[in-house]
C-alpha cells in the first residue's frame, strides 16, 4: 500500500484518528480532516509523518458544506497527485425521542453522517475507476444494521449509508474498486463519552457504573471496540486480501446485532 493515498474525514479525533495512524503505518499518505485545536492537530500530522515516513497534510473541510468537501478533494490532489482511498468517517450523535428531537439536528446529522459521504464520494470515485484501483470505506455503526430509541437522524443515517456502500459498489463492480461499511459496536471515544457522562449525571451514578450499564445492556462481549481494532479493519478492507470484498458490512460490535 505504500505510496496510495488516503482521505479520512473526521480524523482529528476517536476513530477516524486510529484509522489515519493504521492506514499511515501500512505507508499510506493521509489527509486528515476535522474540527480541533490547531496545535493538536498539527502534532498529530507531524508525528505521522515522522513515524511512518509517509506524507500527512490536513484540511479543515466542514462536512455540511459541499464546496468545502469539494475543496478537501482537490487539495488532495494538489498535494498528492489522486485520491486512492477515501474513508467516510466524520459524525456526530443527537439524542431525543422523535416529538422533541430538533429540526436543526437532524439536519445536521444526516448532512455529516450520510450527505457528506454522497459528497466525497462523487468526487473521488470516478477518478478511482479510470485508474482501475480504489478503497470507499464508509464507517456506519451497529446502529446502520439495528435500532435504539432516541437516536432517529444518527440510525437513519447509518442505515442510510449502507444503501449507499451497496449502490456505490454495484456501480464500481469490476472495475478495481471496492466500497465496503465498518460497523462498530461502543468504543470509547469522545461521542460515547458524552453518552456515558450525560447517563451518569441523569442518573446519579458514577461514570464507572454507567460505562458498564451501558456496555451491559447492548453489546454482550461487555468490552469497547478499540480504535485499533477499527484501524486495523480498515487496513484490511483496503489490502489485496478484500479486493473481490464489495457492498458489504465488517461488523465489530462484541455480539450486539447477534441478538
Ligand atoms: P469523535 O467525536 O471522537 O470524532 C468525530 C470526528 O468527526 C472528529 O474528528 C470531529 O472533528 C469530526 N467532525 C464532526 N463534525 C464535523 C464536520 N462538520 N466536519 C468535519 N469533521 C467533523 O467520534 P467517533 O466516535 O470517533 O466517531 C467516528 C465515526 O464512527 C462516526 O461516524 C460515528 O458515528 C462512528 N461510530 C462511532 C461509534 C462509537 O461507539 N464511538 C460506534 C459506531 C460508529
Amino acid at each position: 500500500m505504500r505510496g496510495r493515498t488516503a482521505i479520512v474525514t473526521g480524523s482529528t479525533s476517536g476513530i477516524g484518528k486510529g484509522i489515519a495512524t493504521a492506514l499511515a503505518e501500512a505507508g499510506v499518505n493521509v489527509m486528515l480532516n476535522g474540527f480541533g485545536d490547531a496545535g493538536e492537530i498539527e502534532a498529530l500530522r507531524a508525528d505521522l509523518e515522522a513515524r511512518f515516513k509517509i506524507g500527512a497534510a490536513y484540511h479543515g473541510a466542514d462536512m455540511t458544506k459541499p464546496e468545502e468537501i469539494r475543496d478537501l478533494v482537490a487539495a488532495t490532489e494538489a498535494r498528492f497527485g489522486q485520491v486512492d482511498i477515501l474513508v467516510n468517517n466524520a459524525g456526530i450523535q443527537h439524542t431525543d425521542l422523535i416529538e422533541d428531537f430538533p429540526d436543526d439536528r437532524w439536519d445536521a446529522v444526516i448532512a455529516i453522517n450520510l450527505s457528506s459521504s454522497f459528497h466525497t464520494t462523487k468526487a473521488v470515485v470516478g477518478g478511482m475507476k479510470q485508474r482501475g484501483w480504489g478503497r470507499i470505506v464508509n464507517i456506519s455503526s451497529v446502529h446502520g444494521l439495528v435500532a435504539s430509541v432516541q437516536k432517529v437522524a444518527y440510525i437513519a443515517a447509518k442505515h442510510g449509508l449502507i444503501g449507499m456502500t451497496k449502490v456505490t459498489a454495484l456501480e464500481a463492480a469490476g472495475s478495481g474498486v471496492t466500497c465496503n461499511a465498518i460497523c462498530p459496536g461502543w468504543v470509547k471515544t469522545p461521542l460515547v463519552m458524552a453518552q456515558i457522562e450525560a447517563r451518569a449525571e441523569r442518573d446519579g451514578i458514577s461514570i464507572e457504573q454507567a460505562t458498564s450499564t451501558l456496555l451491559g445492556e447492548k453489546q454482550p462481549s461487555e468490552q469497547f471496540t478499540t480504535i485499533e481494532q477499527l484501524g486495523a479493519a480498515a487496513v484490511f478492507l483496503c489490502g489485496d486480501a478484500a479486493a473481490n470484498m464489495s457492498g458489504t458490512t465488517l461488523t465489530l460490535d462484541g455480539a450486539w446485532s447477534a441478538q
